[in-house]
């Protein structure tokens, strides 16, 4: 598995990741993506939303705004709920979660041995003196303040004036735009149960502890979908939401599988009893083997009827489906399938990252699935000072960027611009020669044929220039390279 200090310098060097604000030495977890991290991201939004909202009969997609009515935080208990116990040094000020404290190794100052620094593992007691932490872990001198409850959404004022503003909060999470939607989206597209709805959109916590990268930042995207059901229907002999529930968990892992994470890398955590929020009747997560270890990749909770009911009572609007059938009004059940697009895209990340030998050499290769790639064809002119080339590259690049991501590189000689390529995971090389154009002095005709590489065989094979787009877009679209090559023959 690679480390996450060769993900971050591989992220900054080549364009995917950069730190926010840098050059006024950064804010904490804050990141940007660059020029290729955007495409990156971009594609995992699209195919997801092309997977899971477009390609479904049963799915509607819903772009809610990030500040909301202050009530729908009430609701959704936020408000009271979404807290964190913390506790603050009086010395150094450092801020802790007090259920974090004893998982922290912490600073000593030992009595028995003059006053000697030492730090003792997290949980543990001095060998000297037997004590076991007091103070604060960090300096090792402060007391720490009593716990107090520190609320996670981030405070804003909404108005003209500060002192006549409402008190508002950014989203913590993208959900609640769907909730307090329902009725809308129920009256306006007359659905009938089951079907979910699908959101993209930026979510905001104050974590006190972020960190690892991209993996847990104050300001994150979601990937959100909230599938109603009829609580009072049974699927094959089950409940419908426990069934749902696990078809959801079947197709958010396939989806992973599907764009290349490999299955080694994944597995399920059911949270057990004690670890399940209060409106949960079962929650799992889809857990990933990242650089810092098995953590949640997303997570796809029975939420039950606890939103709607609880947005009902605060705003005093029904929020019910009649069912036709039975003749009643039912609160749906809701199936939440949530994914981070931040996680997922590290997650991709770290999954498609090789160091290969390559006759002797170290090749980097990111094995991205074509559809993710940052750029899907990188188009390569084998001499720039020959016009006829660089011409016919570049209309080439012209072509094909009408519907695909496409670089144009000129800058270096062609092994060193294939290994570039590799290492940012564009999955196909384009390079036009002397051949493809011909050359008039020594009386040799153009063949009006390209080069296609592939990224991970290293293979080449040559296809008539009209033919380019039509055979990069069968590649794209998962017909083989073996199968390719056959028809236009090995070069
Ligand atoms: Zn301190
Ligand atoms: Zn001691």
């Amino acid at each position: 598995m690679v480390s996450m200090e060769t993900l971050v310098s591989l992220c900054k060097r080549r364009g995917f990741v950069f730190q926010s604000s840098e050059i006024y030495g950064g804010i904490g977890s804050s990141w940007d993506y660059g020029p290729l991290g955007v495409e990156l991201r971009n594609k995992i939004k699209r195919v997801w939303w092309r997977d899971f909202v477009q390609r479904r009969p049963d799915m509607l997609g819903l772009d809610a705004s990030i500040l909301m009515h202050p009530t729908v935080w009430k609701a959704s208990g936020h408000v009271d709920n979404f807290t964190d116990p913390m506790v603050d040094c009086r010395e150094c000020r450092h801020r802790f979660r007090v259920d974090q404290l004893a998982e922290t190794p912490w600073v000593h100052y030992c009595p028995a041995t003059k006053g000697n620094k030492f730090t003792i593992p997290a949980g543990g007691a001095c060998s000297h003196c037997g004590a076991a932490r007091t103070l604060c872990p960090d300096c090792g001198k402060g007391e720490l303040t009593p716990p107090r409850q520190f609320n996670l959404m981030f405070k804003t004022l909404m108005g003209p004036v500060e002192e006549d503003a409402a008190v508002t909060y950014l989203r913590p999470e993208t959900a609640q735009g769907i909730f307090v939607n329902f009725d809308n989206v129920l009256q306006s597209m007359r659905r009938k149960l089951p079907f979910g709805i699908g959101q993209i959109g930026k979510a905001f916590r104050n974590e006190i502890t972020p960190g690892n990268f991209i993996f847990r930042t104050r300001e994150f995207e979601q990937m959100e979908i909230e599938y109603f059901v009829n609580p009072h229907e049974t699927v094959e002999g089950r409940p419908a939401d426990e069934y749902w529930h696990d078809r959801w968990i079947e197709d958010c892992l396939a989806w992973f599988r599907r764009y290349g994470i490999q299955s080694d890398n994944l597995r399920l955590h059911e949270h057990a009893r004690d670890e399940l929020a209060h409106y949960a009747k079962r929650t799992a997560d889809v857990q990933y083997r990242f650089p810092i270890g098995w953590s949640e990749l997303m997570g796809i909770a029975n939420r039950t009827d606890f939103d709607l009911k609880q947005h009902a009572k605060f705003s005093g609007k029904a929020l019910t489906y009649f069912d036709e059938e039975r003749k009643e009004h039912v609160v749906p059940y809701v199936i939440e399938p949530s994914a981070g697009v931040d996680r997922a895209l590290l997650a991709f990340l770290a999954d498609a990252y090789r160091e290969e030998e390559v006759r002797g050499e170290k090749r980097v290769v990111l094995r991205f699935h074509p559809e993710l790639a940052p750029a899907s064809v990188a188009v390569l002119p084998l001499l720039k000072k020959r016009d006829d080339i660089v011409r016919t590259a570049h209309a080439i690049r012209d072509e094909l960027s009408r519907d695909l991501t496409v670089v144009y590189d000129d800058t270096a000689a062609i092994g060193r611009l294939y290994r570039r390529q590799d290492e940012v995971g564009t999955p196909y090389c384009v390079t036009v020669d002397v051949q493809t154009v011909g050359d008039s002095d020594k009386g040799e005709p153009a063949d009006g044929k390209v080069t296609i590489r592939d990224r991970d065989s290293m293979e080449q094979i040559r296809v008539e220039a009209a033919r380019l787009a039509q055979v990069i877009g069968d590649l794209l679209r998962g017909t083989a390279w073996a199968e390719v090559a056959a028809g236009a023959g090995r070069s």
